[in-house]
């Protein structure tokens, strides 16, 4: 039997987590089979795609800032298309098929801290690619959003195309407005992350300790923004930790069928954070 070859595209994609998990996944199950990290550059992706095919390369996962593009090289199932966006692409059965697993990710996450979603008044800081998926899944399930975004132009895009959603600026007053009605806050930026990982977009002053807090940014484990969470006294507050692996998760079960072994994808990762 020949080795399974799995990998993720992207660019840059040195620090990606996905080997350390996955390949941490695929020992604990016994399965011969390989991730790997390969840099892509844009005007490449087609080839790449089509490259992996060829290859016989059994599964990718898409990172910035090919998950857009990515979309018109692939069959994308229904939600990935509605996103625009994929995360993932499965070549077991022939034709390039992609899905995105970011949205499925995040809600997993949420349903495990906070239960029900429905009827939830949700803040989400961004209206990237990330911020799509989330927003598609938790509007899907019946919260309440609200879409805060630098352009807002993306912001107002974003909200017209769910069915219950709103946006706002933004800016510290109107942000501090709104957070004091909201059930779940949620910053799909990258403000926060390594290697500016003293910013954060919101502060302890804007929080209540009734909020959730949730940032999907993982490097650091533990941001800025929910340092000044624990200032403020919120009792729920979510690592991004967690959606990178339950996004992975996912991802290998599409693949390969099987239960993955989310608690050794974990602790794989936080050891790689800790020692980065
Ligand atoms: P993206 O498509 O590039 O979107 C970035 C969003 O952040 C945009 O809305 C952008 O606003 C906003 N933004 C960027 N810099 C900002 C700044 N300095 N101040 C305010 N807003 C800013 O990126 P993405 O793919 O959604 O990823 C976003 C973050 O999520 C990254 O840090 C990524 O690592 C993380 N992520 C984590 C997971 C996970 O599993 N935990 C999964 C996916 C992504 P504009 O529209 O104004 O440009």
């Amino acid at each position: 039997m020949v080795k399974k070859v799995y990998g993720v595209i992207g660019d840059p994609i040195e620090h990606s987590l996905s080997p350390v998990m996955h390949n941490a996944a695929f020992e604990a199950l016994g399965l011969d089979a390989i991730y790997l990290a390969f840099r892509v550059a844009e005007h490449e992706l087609g080839d790449a795609i089509r490259g992996a095919k060829s290859l016989g390369i059994a599964g990718l996962n898409v990172t910035i800032p090919l998950k857009e593009k990515a979309l018109a090289f692939v069959d994308a199932d229904d939600v990935a298309t509605r996103i625009g966006a994929i995360n993932t692409i499965d070549f077991t059965s022939g034709t390039p098929t992609g899905y995105n697993t970011d949205g499925i990710g995040a809600l997993t996450v949420l349903k495990e801290r906070v239960g029900e979603i429905r009827g939830k008044e949700v803040l989400i800081l961004g209206a990237g690619g990330a911020a799509r998926a989330i927003a598609f899944y938790l509007d899907a399930e019946g919260a309440r959003l609200t879409i805060a975004n630098r352009t807002e132009d993306r912001a107002a895009m974003l909200a017209s195309s769910l069915h219950n959603a709103d946006f706002i600026s933004l800016r510290e007053e109107e942000l501090k407005r709104h957070i004091r009605d909201a059930d779940i806050l949620i910053n799909t930026t990258p403000v926060g992350m390594y290697p500016r990982a003293d910013a954060t977009l919101v502060n302890a002053g804007m929080m209540h300790s009734e909020l959730v807090v949730f940032d999907i940014v993982y490097n650091p484990a533990e941001t800025k923004l929910l340092r000044e969470a624990k200032k403020a006294g919120v009792q729920t507050i979510i690592e991004g930790v967690k959606m990178l692996v339950y996004q992975g998760a996912a991802s290998f079960r599409i693949w390969t069928g099987m239960e993955p072994p989310v608690e050794v994808m974990e602790s794989a990762v936080r050891e790689a954070l800790s020692l980065s």
